[in-house]
């Protein structure tokens, strides 16, 4: 059985004292016991100590980022060792934002992987095409190219440590959802591509989540999917009434 995973990126948001007031939020609600197998939180660099510290035990913590290097002179940059060392367990690799804001390309994302399994943490690692790729039908050689360029240098250990996020840019934020069609084609195309690549009992063993506004409403729809294994929540995770919801909905 593949692990249900729901993730809250909570980006750029929250300072200390307003992280503090939703993970007291979180900690009564999930003492209630939610549904999926794992839950992450992934706030700002500056909140995950606190986060670490004050999160109900149920709960995992990572980061948003990391740099690809051991540590050095990369000014305003955090590694991984950084971030295992306050306890963090999970790092989010190659969110669209990164991509799209900061040049992150597949092939700086691969490193980035690398950094993160080599210190035995958790990587999510985040694909998903723009408007235009899709409407050009070019979504699924995106797509393609994002997992083999960023995750197929991995031998099968490797790769038997990532969940994948696909975020279809498109969703991100703007209150359109794929359609659980959309999202089920998607993953079962991801499904297959590593199936290809390292045979049929890794690929049904690797979690895959949907992302791009999911909410209470359609999340069980979507979690319904065969290949749909849960979900990476922007916006919504940041009220801790529907991330658990989300959590609840299979
Ligand atoms: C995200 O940023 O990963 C995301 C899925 O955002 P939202 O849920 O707000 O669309």
């Amino acid at each position: 059985m593949r692990k249900k995973i729901v993730a809250g990126n909570w980006k750029m948001n929250l300072t200390v004292n307003e992280a503090e007031s939703l993970v007291k939020e979180l900690n009564q609600k999930v003492k209630e016991g939610v549904k999926a197998d794992q839950l992450i939180v992934f706030p700002s660099f500056t909140n995950i100590v606190s986060v670490v510290n004050s999160i109900d035990y149920s709960i995992n913590v990572g980061a948003q980022n990391c740099h690809e290097s051991k540590s050095g002179a990369y000014t305003g940059e955090v590694s991984v060792d950084m971030i295992q060392s306050t306890g963090a367990t999970v790092i989010l690799v190659g969110h669209s934002e990164r991509r799209a804001y900061f040049g992150e390309t597949n092939e700086l994302l691969a490193k980035k992987v690398d950094a993160v399994l080599a210190a035995d943490m958790q990587a999510v690692y985040c694909c998903g095409e723009t408007l235009p790729e899709r409407e050009a039908n070019n979504h699924f050689r995106v797509i393609e190219s994002q997992i083999s360029e960023g995750l197929f240098h991995l031998d099968e250990s490797g790769i038997s440590e990532v969940v994948i996020a696909y975020e279809p840019v498109w969703a991100i934020g703007t209150g359109v959802t794929a359609s659980s069609d959309q999202a089920q084609e998607v993953h079962a195309f991801i499904r297959s591509l590593i199936e290809k690549k390292y045979g049929n009992e890794i690929a049904e063993q690797i979690s895959i989540l949907y992302g791009g506004s999911c909410n209470p409403k359609n999340a069980e729809e979507l979690f319904r999917q065969k290949d749909v294994d849960g979900g990476l929540i922007g916006g919504a995770a940041l009220k801790a009434n529907d991330f658990i919801q989300i959590a609840n909905s299979y």
